[in-house]
């Protein structure tokens, strides 16, 4: 049937897809809303019943554009047209340019593409250990990652993530990692004395700049330029984990650039491909010491992951998308503390950077992230928790100064409702 005669034929109402349709075919590894959302524009998106929310998830902060933007639906169409997928075998101009963006807008020298966060993660992972194998002379070599924080769900990366219920029932876990207290320096060195009086001699620190998962905990800056300062003196790498605060969500193209410091190694995702999976290991040339064969990805950087990539990243940076960010971000807070004054005792604290924001539950309280995000949800706004005491607000970085004050109207219904 011609694609003419298919547009002729009249409506047929299909059959709805239920949700328990859903779970019969797929694995329940996630706790899902009870909400089928069929398609988005901009800053919303509306479910199968025509209900319309304010999308301020974002696909957990990964939409950068919004939804069908017309600079990706370009993009797609025009690579998708020409060539999407090639292999690591050949050259592609699209990989090249975007490591070329990339490298130019950060501190780092060299790109190494993949498809998500843990496997940008597993990349500098393994660069760390062969870094310490080869440069080091470290044969057990140990990486100190933070507790509270994420860094994806392979078994390496649950490893690295100090979190517990990550790695519950998965052991035995992959050896040569440590964990420490965030932002607590003390804590830090004594893990490194201790460890290095050992054969397990630290390599690696590697920590997000802000804590996104682990409840968007902004990185002091005297921390981070403390442990600046160790791996310079001992010769070790600082990876930093930019998988949900980089790419322009804290106001500045990287989290890093918040503290004052540069790392190593970085790692990107999230917000890279404004929604098409794709992810970037960057680092310095000074450890940049992988020879063909040492990693790899079939997916990894081809033309059509690329191609979009790199449209959002030049959008990002024509369209001035930072100082949106910046200045949507003031707005939010200033929205959100001045509801929380509204409900005392409620709300303890409203932190974060940019467009990566959590209004932090009082501890005290019985209330609950999760009771908000429900309510918030019936308003019409979509949220997700960071853990079960912060709600998290991460709109597409083109929300505009009407949508976040919309957004600040339904937290204040919704805490009305439950507070
Ligand atoms: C989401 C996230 C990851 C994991 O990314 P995936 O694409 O889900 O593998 C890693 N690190 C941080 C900081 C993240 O927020």
């Amino acid at each position: 049937m011609s694609p003419e005669t298919l547009l002729q034929k009249p409506a047929v109402q299909s059959p709805q897809f239920t949700t328990s349709d859903f779970d019969q075919y797929v694995m329940s590894t996630y706790a899902r809303y009870p909400i089928t959302l069929e398609r988005g524009s901009g800053c919303r998106v509306w479910d199968s019943e025509g209900r319309e929310y304010l999308d301020f998830v974002a696909g957990i902060a990964t939409c950068t554009l919004g939804h069908a933007n017309p600079v990706m639906v370009d993009a797609v169409t025009t690579q998708i047209q020409k060539l999407h997928h090639i292999s690591n075998l050949y050259y592609s101009t699209q990989q090249g340019e975007l490591a070329q963006w990339l490298v130019e807008h950060s501190c780092a020298d060299k790109a190494f593409f993949c498809n998500s966060g843990a496997e940008a993660n597993e990349g500098a992972i393994k660069l760390a250990r062969k870094y310490a194998h080869t440069v080091l002379g470290i044969h057990l070599p140990t990486i100190i990652t933070a507790h509270a924080s994420f860094h994806g769900r392979t078994l390496a990366t649950i490893t690295a993530t100090g979190q517990p219920k990550y790695q519950k029932n998965f052991d035995p876990l992959v050896p040569g990692f440590y964990y420490v207290p965030y932002n607590d320096i003390v804590a830090l060195e004594e893990a490194i004395n201790m460890l290095d009086a050992t054969e397990r001699q630290v390599a690696a620190i590697m920590m997000e700049a802000l804590q996104g998962e682990g409840g968007v905990r902004p990185g002091e800056q005297a921390y981070f330029q403390r442990i600046r300062e160790i791996c310079d003196q001992k010769g070790i790498l600082l990876i930093l984990d930019e998988v949900q605060v980089g790419m322009g969500r804290s106001g500045q193209y990287w989290g890093y650039e918040n503290l004052g410091i540069e790392p190593d190694i970085f790692t990107s995702a999230k917000g890279l491909g404004g929604g098409i999976p794709i992810g970037a290991m960057l680092c310095k040339s000074s450890c940049d010491i992988f020879q063909p064969g040492d990693h790899a990805s079939t997916f990894g950087g081809n033309p059509f992951a690329c191609g979009v990539a790199l449209a959002v990243c030049r959008t990002l940076e024509q369209e001035n998308l930072l100082a949106n960010v910046r200045e949507r971000g003031e707005q939010l807070k200033a929205g959100l503390n001045a509801v929380a004054h509204k409900y005392p005792g409620v709300v303890a604290e409203v932190r974060g950077w940019g467009l990566i924001i959590g209004l932090v539950l009082n501890p005290e309280s019985e209330l609950v992230s999760s009771t908000v995000v429900k309510a918030a949800s019936e308003e019409g706004l979509l949220l997700v928790p960071a853990g079960p005491k912060v709600i998290r607000f991460v709109p597409p970085l083109i929300v505009s100064p009407e949508e976040i004050a919309q957004a600040v109207a339904v937290i204040d219904r919704a805490l009305a409702a439950v507070a």
